[in-house]
């Protein structure tokens, strides 16, 4: 029963490497299919071998092969992450009668979330070319996938959702930006209504939270700028994957 969860989490650790080379290039402009990756320190091109998720980072102790420069543990993190987040996403989407088709779109809208977390982490920016196309492809896997939104349910979802936000960016745009505004709408259309709800709770809840502690451990001080991103990706995937059983849970 866990045969397919387990190849799509070792897919994702593949998809994973990918996204760090998404991460690094996007915020630069660069292409992401070429040139192939390389050691950013020496410009070491890297084989295959070299790129292999986790294991490769592993077999060369976190240095590069060629000048010795430590590699950062994000990257085999980034790949840990994915694939964990694809296994839970296969587990709980195939214990529902999901259509295969809304499996791979939902391991689409995580992947392109775990990019747009860490890219917001170190720019404070998330990039049209990840949020609007995350925006298209919700709408119109609603429209053409059987299942849960619905296609109007799934419009209505992202222009409510990201209707207010543009209000809250509009009075307070210090502590929202026009990137966050589009997100929301992507996050609206892909979950529709009631689990974008449950979503922007739940970030916000988490980014609070987060926010006090680091206030506490002397590690932000108050008006510094937090990116939101990552909190709303994390609320939507709590809502994807569990969002109906809250739910039910909550009026029941
Ligand atoms: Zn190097």
């Amino acid at each position: 029963m866990y045969f397919m969860s387990i190849t799509i989490g070792l897919l994702g650790l593949l998809i994973g490497s990918f996204l760090n080379v998404v991460i690094y290039r996007v915020p630069r402009g660069e292409s992401i299919v070429s040139p192939g990756s390389h050691c950013p320190a020496c410009g070491h091109a890297l084989s295959a071998w070299e790129l292999f998720p986790v294991i490769s980072f592993l077999t060369l102790k976190g240095q590069c092969r060629n000048c010795r420069s430590s590699i950062s543990w994000r990257y085999p993190g980034v790949e840990l992450l994915t694939g964990s987040l694809f296994f839970l996403t296969a587990t709980f989407s195939l214990s529902t009668e999901i259509h295969p088709a809304r499996l791979f779109l939902n391991l689409v809208f995580v992947a392109i979330l775990i990019a747009l977390s860490f890219i917001d982490l170190d720019t404070f920016r998330l990039p049209d070319v990840l949020t609007l196309p995350l925006l298209g492809i919700g709408v119109l896997g609603a429209f053409l996938i059987p299942g849960s939104p619905s296609g109007w349910n799934s419009v209505l979802s992202a222009m409510g959702a990201g209707g207010l936000f543009w209000i809250i960016a509009l009075v307070y745009p210090q502590g929202m930006g026009l990137g966050d505004v589009k997100l929301v709408a992507a996050l609206g259309a892909f979950l529709g209504f009631p689990s974008i709800f449950l979503a922007v709770f739940l970030g916000s809840f988490v980014g609070a939270l987060i926010g006090i502690v680091l206030l506490f451990a002397g590690r932000k001080s108050f008006g510094q700028q937090i990116p939101f991103g990552p909190y709303l990706a994390i609320g939507a995937i709590f809502a994807l994957l569990w969002g109906t059983r809250i739910m039910d849970w909550y009026w029941a």
